[in-house]
């Protein structure tokens, strides 16, 4: 987010990680992240943004069920020296890379060798990514029993297009 709001840009990879967690882990309404975009992406697309942010969310026409990114490894595929999380964040560079996308681990001593104070210099999780994508997950089951009484529940969710039958269960990518 660092990156977004001082270059204007991020990576497709980057954007689906933070759709997914705004959504899926912190259960904000998309339409807030994808007006976030808007207001600061260089590349700013009205369709490839709301089209992005509506699929993401699980709540576009493509209905695939409730999936959320592992943000852990995504980070750990993708960045696994840690050096593009160092550049966005500076005050984690001292952090060797086997740990420096699980921060909160770090023990006191730790803190002290690699001169970042959690809570201080740098902030403590605000969600588990698990415990919230799983209560994210009922909500969303909750709302669309809500909206489609008759359908048979959630979890019996339609068949996508091409005939391959919906998971509920949460899918992580
Ligand atoms: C939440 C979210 C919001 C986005 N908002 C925008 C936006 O406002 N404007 C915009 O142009 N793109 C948007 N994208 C799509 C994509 O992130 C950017 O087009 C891409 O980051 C451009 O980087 P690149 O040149 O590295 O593309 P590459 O990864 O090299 O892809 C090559 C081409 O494919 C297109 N492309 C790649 N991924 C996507 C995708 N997911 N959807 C549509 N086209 C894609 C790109 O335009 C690019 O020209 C969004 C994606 C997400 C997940």
């Amino acid at each position: 987010m660092r990156e977004l709001a001082r270059s204007g840009f991020m990576s497709n990879r980057g954007r689906q990680n933070v759709a997914s967690f705004l959504t899926k882990n912190l259960g904000i309404d998309w339409r807030m992240g994808a007006e976030w975009f808007e207001s600061l992406l260089i590349d700013y697309d009205v369709c490839s943004n709301y089209g992005n942010w509506n699929y993401t969310a699980g709540v576009g026409n493509d209905a695939r069920g409730f999936r959320f990114f592992n943000i852990q490894k995504q980070a750990k595929d993708y960045d696994p020296e840690g050096s593009y999380v160092k550049h966005w964040l500076p005050e984690l560079q001292a952090i060797p890379a086997h740990k420096v996308h699980q921060p909160w681990s770090l023990l006191p001593i730790e803190q002290q060798r690699f001169g970042v104070q959690l809570g201080l210099d740098y902030p403590q999780p605000i969600v588990d990514l698990f415990q919230s994508a799983q209560a994210n997950e009922a909500a969303y089951n909750a709302a669309y029993d809500a909206a489609f009484p008759g359908a048979g529940g959630a979890a019996a969710q339609s068949t996508a297009p091409g005939g391959r039958r919906n998971r509920r269960r949460p899918r992580r990518s």
